[in-house]
């Protein structure tokens, strides 16, 4: 958290579409971040703007990615699409513990939605470095799977699954393939903690589970497992 104390000004460079209607964003900061791949921070418009954002690129590249949907229309989201190339911003961070060690072996990935944020910038930083931790990711998302062209060159193994079950069934071969792995999850709040259950469900050691969980964060509705259609506790 005293991360948080650490304010960055950055200048907004440019946008491009990456895919499942998600815009990157891409800032130049005054200074490195000394950010570790997964980080998030809070990025700042305004006074009273600010929200929390997961960095999707690698600490090693020049500029800092941030991916979002802007199809709320919120205040805040209209600040982010109106910025101009050489717009300052503040990005206070990063913080927390949703980082790669990449000393503990194979890694299983499963990102929903914009939740694939964190898992790109660990994906990015393996390549970088050159490092051979095999990941595999699992990516569910409706209308296209943000950052893919990016993730499926980069991951060992991936799947892009469009529909819960097809999600639940490659994460239960991915649990049940190598359940030491460590095992990252990003999303929304219900879809985190039903499939931190669903590795429980199948050996998944609760120490091997690291969860980001997106509050705030609402993916289109085919996106988050029904209770009923997604078997116990998914
Ligand atoms: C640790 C952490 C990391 C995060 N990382 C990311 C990240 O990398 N990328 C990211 O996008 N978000 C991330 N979030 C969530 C982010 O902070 C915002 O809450 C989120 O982007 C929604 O903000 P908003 O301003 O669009 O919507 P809000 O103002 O919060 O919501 C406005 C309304 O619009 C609805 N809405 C939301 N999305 C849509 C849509 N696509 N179409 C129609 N209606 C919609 C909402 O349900 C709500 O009713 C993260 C959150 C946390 C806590």
């Amino acid at each position: 958290m005293f991360g948080l104390l650490k304010s960055h000004r950055l200048t907004y460079h440019d946008r491009h579409d990456v895919g499942g209607g998600v815009w990157s964003f891409a800032f130049l900061p005054d200074r490195p971040l000394h950010a570790r791949a997964g980080q998030h921070g809070i990025l700042q418009l305004g006074a009273a703007a600010m929200k929390p954002f997961s960095l999707a690129s690698a600490p090693e590249d020049e500029l800092v990615l941030i991916g979002t949907s802007i199809a709320s229309g919120s205040g805040f989201k209209q600040r982010l699409a109106a910025l101009r190339t050489g717009d300052p911003v503040t990005l206070r961070g990063p913080v927390n513990d949703f980082t790669l060690d990449t000393t503990r072996g194979p890694v299983v990935m499963l990102a929903q939605g914009v939740g694939i944020t964190p898992l790109r910038s660990m994906l990015a930083h393996l390549r970088l470095n050159g490092l051979r931790t095999p990941s595999t990711l699992i990516h569910v998302a409706t209308g296209g799977h943000a950052y893919r062209r990016d993730t499926e060159a980069w991951a060992t193994r991936s799947a892009y699954p469009e529909h819960a079950e097809q999600f639940r069934l490659a994460t239960i071969a991915a649990a049940q393939d190598d359940p030491t792995a460590t095992f990252f999850v990003a999303g929304a709040s219900p879809f985190v903690s039903s499939t931190a259950a669903l590795l429980r469900d199948h050996g998944v050691a609760a120490d091997s589970i690291r969860r980001d969980t997106y509050l705030g964060y609402r993916p289109r509705p085919a996106v988050t497992p029904e209770p009923a259609a997604a078997g116990s506790q998914h």
